[in-house]
């Protein structure tokens, strides 16, 4: 199955209302549009959504949060609801990614209500899951990547699955400028896509994309893109540069 490539810039905790007009500006520059065969987001903080959404009027770049909360609207204090950030033009929501259960305790369970209230929502979670380095010198990659898809995706529909993306990142690729191997990624993305043959159906399996993501740059992209099962990134670091964001983008298109 053609699956569209998908590439999503995860800023973290990285620039202001004016820094993030400014390099939506310097993307929109390079990248009027995004490539013929890929979706592109990017992923501002909270503070920065509205503003993003201004700056990205008239573009196919689609917009994202990095993180929701896992309940309606209500007396949550400091959260932000999946409904608010789609009423902010948001069309994505990363999940669980690796500084959120490492820093912030997250557990498959709490990612699974988060899902569960984005695919409400009408966002499309992106869904991250990936294994420590002692997990994987240890041989437990496969059982903790079956683990977090089973948990985080548990009690949804085939068609709601279908809507969303998984991320799969090596928590000792991101950020340390060690990458995956194409080899060992696309190793990880079959497994990911035989869980969900197994959780749900091949249907499924075969339309949801996967997504790399751990130190993924300009130079490393288009080969680990060239793998059928990795349907693109999730890019922290390089997407924080319009010029190697762009690389990117167009390795992916
Ligand atoms: C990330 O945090 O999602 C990520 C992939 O970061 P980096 O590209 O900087 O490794």
């Amino acid at each position: 199955m053609m699956r569209k490539k998908f590439v999503a810039g995860n800023w973290k905790m990285n620039k202001d209302l004016r820094e993030t007009g400014a390099l939506i500006a310097g993307i929109r520059e390079l990248m009027p549009a995004p490539p013929k065969n890929a979706d592109v987001a990017v992923c501002p903080p909270f503070t920065a959504l509205e503003s993003a959404a201004r700056a990205l009027e008239g573009s196919a770049i689609g917009l994202g949060a990095q993180d929701m909360s896992g309940n309606d609207d209500g007396a949550y204090t400091g959260e932000v609801s999946g409904r608010m950030l789609a009423a902010l033009g948001c069309r994505y929501v990363i999940l669980g990614h690796s500084e959120r259960r490492q820093y912030f305790l997250e557990s498959d369970e709490l990612v699974n209500a988060k899902a569960k209230k984005a695919l409400s929502a009408g966002l499309v979670p992106i869904v991250c899951v990936g294994e420590t380095l002692a997990e994987r010198e240890g041989g437990l990659t496969e059982t903790r990547i079956a683990l977090q898809v089973r948990g985080s995706l548990a009690g949804l529909t085939s068609s709601e699955v279908e809507r969303a993306v998984i991320a799969y990142e090596p928590v000792w690729a991101i950020g340390t400028g060690k990458t995956a191997t194409p080899d060992q990624a696309d190793q990880v993305h079959r497994h990911i896509r035989s869980l969900l043959m197994t959780q749900f159906d091949s249907k499924t399996s075969e339309k949801i994309r996967i997504l790399y993501g751990g130190s993924v740059n300009a130079d490393n992209a288009a080969e680990l893109f060239s793998r059928d099962d990795i349907d693109g990134g999730l890019i922290g670091g390089a997407s924080l540069k319009p010029e190697s964001f762009h690389k990117i983008c167009a390795a992916a298109g």
